[in-house]
């Protein structure tokens, strides 16, 4: 029924068709709202609760057909990425021009009820947690928060087929090989034995799908997150519920702070899922999922290696994490010091070498880990090795 859509014909899709009013980490309601406006007869969107600060959580329904894919993004209000990347999918769906046979196609095989964003008020306050300070990702059981039950009430109602629970993960991750973990999966256990379930497998299934086209674009930068069980998380919660449920958790491409490259390599993901590429068409053979790598924290933003604090030291290295602070609006990237030591088992997705040279930070020779980093210098040359204007 699908044809191959090449990769490159793909990258054109996006470059066409992605939308161009989102951008950037700090993605609210405010800036989705005007998004909600959709020309085809095939899409459409209620409001289905609010907040504990008043804010509407909307659900968005995508095509008419009999196998029902429920997804929301922003449970977690500074995870956007995928939010971003939902709305380049709606973007595609909306449009007249281009693979109308393939939208259409999903319009009758699909229902996706999408709630773009589940943690409104987590969003404008750039929070994980929502206005309560819960974080909504560990109260599946408690349901305490009232976003928490617009989730489950959605869920109740559509009786999905298949859930995606889209998040961000931290610039932490990276694999044993010494790749970042730019995108990573899970698919959720349902008990403490991590019983590899029919539920699971159809989940599974789903990863290797995705992964295979994530391959071509970033290979070997695809992780899996450990499958601990936790009945507290919702995706335990809802495939113990007996519904395959996939984690996305979209992570740092070198250099792509703002992650507008992990957004558009989620949206790939997101079409194969939909069968709008089926690049896989082949049957996915669920223990590939194994073969997949496990993430490791074993990653920091810049890693400064071999400089001295004073002139007898032994050299260490210096671990500096970028701390996403939400000033007027946007998200700013303040460098801080992170941790000293060895390090040798962690990789810097900026690589500095300090040559054993004796330093200065914001040329003093006394800091604290917890400082914001705004110069590094050589003590006697007086060269920069790092600015955080640069
Ligand atoms: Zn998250």
């Amino acid at each position: 029924m699908f044809t191959f859509v090449k990769p490159m014909k793909i990258q054109t899709l996006y470059k066409q068709h992605s939308c161009s009013g989102l951008s950037g980490r700090y993605i609210t309601f405010d800036h989705i709202r005007p998004l909600l406006n959709f020309s085809s007869s095939y899409i459409s969107w209620e409001e289905i609760g609010s907040t504990q600060n008043d804010l509407p959580i909307v659900n968005i329904k995508i095509g008419r057909g009999p196998k029902r894919i429920l997804a929301w993004s922003q449970m977690h209000g500074n995870e956007s990425t995928t939010t971003k990347a939902v709305f380049d999918l709606l973007k595609l769906f909306d449009q007249k021009e281009v693979i109308q046979d393939k939208i259409e196609a999903f319009f009758s095989t699909y229902t996706l009820s999408l709630i773009p964003m589940l943690n409104p008020d987590g969003a404008a306050l750039y929070t994980r947690e929502n206005a309560n300070g819960v974080d909504l990702n560990r109260d599946a059981a408690d349901l305490s928060e009232k976003e928490s039950r617009v989730l489950r009430s959605a869920f109740e109602d559509f009786q999905p087929h298949l859930c995606l629970n889209l998040h961000d993960q931290r610039s932490i991750y990276g694999l044993p090989s010494g790749h970042p973990s730019v995108i990573s999966f899970l698919a959720p256990s349902e008990d403490q034995q991590r019983t590899v379930t029919a539920t699971r497998i159809e989940a599974m299934k789903e990863i290797v799908r995705v992964n295979r086209v994530l391959q071509k674009h970033i290979p070997g930068m695809v992780g899996r997150y450990d499958d601990t069980y936790n009945h507290k998380c919702v995706g335990d919660a809802f495939t113990a519920a007996g519904v395959p449920t996939v984690l996305f958790e979209a992570g740092h491409f070198p250099g792509d702070y703002n992650r507008e490259r992990t957004r558009e390599l989620i949206f790939y993901a997101l079409l194969e899922i939909c069968g709008i590429t089926a690049v896989s068409s082949e049957i996915a053979d669920h223990t590939d999922y194994f073969e997949i790598p496990e993430n490791k924290v074993n990653f920091k933003d810049i890693i400064l290696r071999n400089v001295k604090f004073h002139k007898d030291d032994e050299p260490v290295s210096l671990g500096i994490q970028y701390r996403e602070t939400l000033i007027d609006d946007t998200i700013e990237f303040i460098p801080v010091a992170e941790s000293i030591g060895d390090l040798s088992n962690f990789y810097g997705h900026l690589e500095l070498q300090g040559k054993e040279k004796e330093i200065l930070v914001n040329y003093q020779q006394n800091f604290d880990i917890g400082d914001k980093i705004a110069t590094i210098t050589e003590k006697t040359s007086k060269n920069t090795l790092f600015s955080s204007n640069t």
